[in-house]
């Protein structure tokens, strides 16, 4: 049987995060890295944007500000990115001010999608200088933490300590380990909304901010803002029992002045928190992803502004006529009407955000914006952990967007820094 001294499943920022960092203090030990995809590192092969300022991407029931900003310090002296620059902050922030929102300033730099497959290839081939082994299509399938062993579709796999990063789309296999383990659990949150497209004319602020964090009252915020060479994908869902739905997301290749499509596209999240007597945030979130489905006859709906204002779906005629200005990017999105498939209390908090948006932003709500649902981003349900490390059980640790211990690419990273450390500690 091949056996590790740390064994570290997935990928993505979480598990560079923990590599890296052990690595640095353990020049011997025996690392081994796999995940399930042939090629590598998660979800840093999508646009690539990175924030380094507390609490973007830090969920606040794990996070401290101090303790967060000496993580991200050490994922900046790694990464070492460029700052991008700012301009006209200030008149936006009094702009909001006014209404009642927020826009938080903060550090953030962008490579692109085409950029962050340099870098992934780069973190690769260190890997490789440092002896780590990393097999990629090698998916973990259960965990003995008696036997201290792994089964993969491979082999048996032995470890002294393991970290399990498998990102958001990993939950229910997060779950599987939770309830092997017996490891107590809570329910998560979710985040519900849309992913609005527009020309960068309408929303020229991304030429002064790459991604602006406006807050909203009733926890509405804007997230994952990319510009320039832009476009909304959908990311691919299933149920436990199979069924199939789709979140949109969005992404930006490194734009140059031939390639811009000259649009922009961002998120508009209301986070939910579930209590009694529903238990399961994750299964109110797929049966809304489901809902979509159905309406869509099997894609995500998009809805032009000045439809939704004149209180219509939207029809292909929409989309292909000379009513407005420019095409959709996600081809595979049903034009429809969201208020048909949305929670009313939740559509209500998101026209609000828009409207104010567009107050702070004049032009958002031209009526070829295009809005598009649904987008969700699902967590798993939230371990109770056993120490600051996120410890799970004797040498497991979770750690990134699935196990709910981040929500990007640099808290992602921080976090695996901080699970490598309980897992040294671990080890003695
Ligand atoms: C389209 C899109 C755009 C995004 N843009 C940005 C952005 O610009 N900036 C930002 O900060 N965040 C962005 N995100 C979110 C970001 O990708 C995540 O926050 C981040 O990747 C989380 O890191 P992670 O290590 O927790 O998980 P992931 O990056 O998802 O990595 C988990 C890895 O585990 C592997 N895995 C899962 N299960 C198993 C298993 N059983 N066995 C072996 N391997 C397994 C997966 O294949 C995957 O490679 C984007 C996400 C998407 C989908």
């Amino acid at each position: 049987m091949d056996s590790y001294d740390f064994v570290i499943v997935g990928s993505g920022p979480a598990g560079m995060g923990a590599a890296f960092a052990l690595i640095d203090r353990h020049k011997d030990a025996s690392i081994l890295m796999i995940d399930k995809t042939p090629y590598s590192t998660g979800g840093m092969r999508n646009d690539c944007k990175m924030n380094f300022t507390f609490p973007i991407g830090f969920p606040l029931e794990y996070w401290e500000k101090d303790e967060a900003e000496a993580y991200l310090d050490e994922v900046i002296r790694f990464l070492r990115p460029d700052i991008l620059p700012k301009s006209n902050i200030a008149t936006y922030q009094a702009r909001a001010e006014r209404l009642g929102c927020s826009l938080l300033e903060i550090r953030q730099t962008h490579l692109g999608t085409d950029g962050g497959l340099e870098l992934i290839k780069r973190l690769q081939k260190q890997l490789e200088e440092n002896n780590v082994t990393l097999s990629l299509g090698e998916t973990m399938e259960s965990i003995d933490s008696r036997a201290r062993t792994i089964k993969t579709d491979k082999r048996t796999i032995g470890y002294r300590a393991i970290l399990i990063a498998p990102g958001r789309q990993g939950f229910h296999f997060l779950q599987d380990v939770m309830n092997s383990l017996d490891v107590p659990f809570v329910d998560n949150i979710v985040d519900v909304g849309i992913r609005v497209e527009t020309r960068i004319e309408h929303y020229p602020i991304v030429k002064d901010y790459y991604d602006p964090k406006f807050y909203f009252k009733e926890k509405v915020r804007t997230f994952c803002t990319n510009s320039g060479n832009a476009h909304v994908v959908r990311e691919k869902y299933a149920t436990a029992r199979g069924d199939v739905w789709y979140s949109v997301n969005g992404h930006a290749f490194a734009a140059t002045e031939d390639n811009s499509n000259g649009l922009v596209n961002f998120a508009l999240l209301k986070t939910v928190r579930l209590s009694e007597p529903l238990a399961s945030g994750q299964e109110y979130a797929e049966h809304l992803g489901l809902m979509a489905a159905l309406m869509g006859g099997g894609r995500p709906l998009m809805q032009r502004v000045g439809d939704f204002r004149l209180g219509r779906r939207s029809k292909s005629a929409t989309f292909n006529g000379d009513l407005y200005d420019f095409r959709p990017t996600l081809t595979g999105a049903s034009p429809s009407d969201i208020s048909l498939a949305m929670p009313s209390k939740i559509l209500r908090y998101i026209w609000s955000a828009l409207k104010n948006l567009d107050t702070i932003v004049p032009g958002i709500l031209h009526p070829s914006t295009i809005m598009y649902y649904p987008e969700i981003k699902l967590y798993a349900n939230k371990p109770v952990y056993r120490d600051s490390h996120f410890q799970v059980a004797d040498g497991v640790f979770f750690a990134g967007d699935g196990a709910g211990t981040s929500r990007g690419i640099t808290g992602a990273w921080a976090s695996g820094i901080r699970a490598s450390r309980g897992m040294e500690e671990y080890l003695g």
